[in-house]
């Protein structure tokens, strides 16, 4: 391929790569799920060099695959196996370029691990909302493109609600700059929204401006035990109903969940509460002190939605209830082979979607363990699925598709969507083809077709 030595020419020595050994982990997802090749990755340090990449590869019909901290967990950053696939890395895009206080508003560039932009917000006395447990490798970039969740969706947003204005290199190589600051904008088509959620299909995001929030005061934190996925949106109803917007979190975890917790990941203690088949994890903030929570937790019990909270007494402890929740991922790859379904139904429905998706997998697979935990606060739930013991899993993973369209049924007949965080990548193209019918994907096609027409950025991908 020609055009090899014109991309190391443009980014320059030291960043680019085609050594095996240096480029395996970027060609591999966090699962080992998807594993790709490419002959050259290259990862330039400018928005104009990310411009000249991104031009010399619509002129040869190169295809570019962009990557941020790879941990997307639908394959939508690895290449395919054709060994013809750029490889883009923003991880040398990695500067605060201003931040500004009074505005609320930081503006980064798109290889900022999601982690130093909370500590930059941090440093200003403001705070960055979007957290997730790959916070410490995934970029900004990659949250913009997936439009990531994380837990305190429900109060902030996504990342699209985050997202004040983008700077985007367009699949013909040229620069749109988008990175305004305003919080109220009505001339025309808000063009950021294409590129928020569009998995690198539509082009480059090379820095974002992004909304910050004054710093939290004080914050309180949860465990509690209760009897099923349904009283727990009972619960969230009535705590919201009784704390407003203070409730920030309030994530559902299975027993199963904190059994693999304790036994794969030495560093997490599991706190002295009443065993249950369910628990929440909840986080309120700026209540003042801990005296209304407490209340509140023990109208809880007394109602019989719940049946034992245990609330942390400082930081240190809160930090503690955080690592399980954050460890789940973690445990259940060490458990054995695991199917994830990141979907999402409205929130009242939580319960009856467990209950039914739980009971259609383990009658099609016996001894398959079902693990849904998640953002139960935003209806979205991590159906995650991990392999019978007894299992290959090589044989579990052949029953992908057939357990994929199990749960996606059930969660369309609630009305819900097959992906609420991760995107759609590689693992559900076929299945957003089969949920979102004509109309909708045509116009995501025609949307793609305008922007780039040569088909480079990202094919195979997500349409
Ligand atoms: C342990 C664990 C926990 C997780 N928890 C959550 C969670 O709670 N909520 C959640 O939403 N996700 C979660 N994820 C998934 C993942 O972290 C998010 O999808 C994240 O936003 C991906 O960011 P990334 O930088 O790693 O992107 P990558 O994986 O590198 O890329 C993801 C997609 O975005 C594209 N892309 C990346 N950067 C750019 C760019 N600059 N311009 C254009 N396209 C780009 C890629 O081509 C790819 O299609 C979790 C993942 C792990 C491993």
């Amino acid at each position: 391929m020609k055009v090899l030595d014109e991309l190391k020419t443009i980014v320059g020595s030291g960043n680019w790569t085609d050594d095996a050994g240096e480029l395996e982990p970027n060609l591999r997802e966090w699962r080992d799920m998807w594993v790709g090749r490419t002959p050259l990755m290259v990862s330039p340090d400018s928005t104009e060099k990310v411009a000249a990449v991104v031009r010399a590869c619509n002129e040869s019909r190169t295809a570019i695959v962009p990557q941020g901290g790879n941990t997307g967990l639908c394959g939508g950053a690895i290449p395919d196996n054709s060994g013809e696939q750029i490889l883009l890395s923003l991880s040398k895009m990695n500067r605060v370029r201003s931040i500004s206080p009074n505005d609320h508003s930081i503006s980064v560039d798109a290889g900022c691990t999601l982690a130093s932009i909370q500590s930059a917000a941090s440093d200003a006395d403001r705070f960055f909302p979007l957290s997730l447990a790959a916070e410490g490798s995934c970029q900004i970039g990659g949250n913009l493109s997936t439009n990531a969740g994380g837990i305190n969706v429900l109060r902030y947003g996504t990342a699209r609600s985050l997202a004040l204005g983008l700077e985007v290199v367009l699949p013909d190589g040229s620069i749109w700059n988008g990175l305004r600051s305003l919080r109220k904008d009505t001339s025309g088509y808000d063009l950021k929204q294409f590129f928020i959620g569009a998995e690198g299909t539509l082009g480059v995001i090379t820095a974002a401006n992004l909304r910050l929030f004054p710093t939290i005061k004080n914050s309180q934190t949860a465990l509690i035990a209760i009897n099923s996925p349904s009283a727990a949106v009972d619960m969230y109803a009535t705590l919201r109903e009784n704390l407003g917007d203070q409730v920030q979190a309030f994530e559902l975890i299975p027993h199963l969940a904190m059994k693999f917790v304790q036994e794969h990941i030495p560093s997490c203690s599991i706190p002295g509460i009443e065993p249950s088949e369910w628990y929440v994890l909840m986080e309120s903030s700026d209540l003042g002190n801990d005296e209304m929570l407490l209340r509140e937790l023990s109208s809880q019990i007394e109602s019989g939605l719940a049946t034992d909270a245990v609330l942390a007494k400082n930081r240190s402890e809160s930090a503690s209830l955080w690592r399980i929740r954050h460890s789940i991922s973690e445990a259940q790859k060490r458990e054995g082979a695991s199917l994830k379904h990141d979907v999402a139904v409205p929130i009242g429905s939580v319960g009856s979607f467990i209950r039914k998706a739980v009971a259609a997998v383990e009658e099609y697979l016996p001894g398959i363990r079902p693990v849904p935990f998640g953002h139960i606060g935003d209806g979205n739930i991590h159906f995650n699925l991990s392999q019978p013991e007894e299992l290959q899993p090589e044989t579990f993973y052949q029953q992908r598709e057939a357990l994929a369209s199990i749960v996606y049924d059930i969660v369309v007949d609630h009305a819900g969507t097959i992906s609420a965080e991760h995107g759609i990548g590689q693992a559900k193209k076929e299945h957003l083809l089969h949920y979102r019918g004509d109309l909708e994907v045509g116009l995501m096609r025609a949307i793609k077709d305008t922007l780039d027409p040569n088909n480079i950025m990202n094919p195979g991908k997500l349409l």
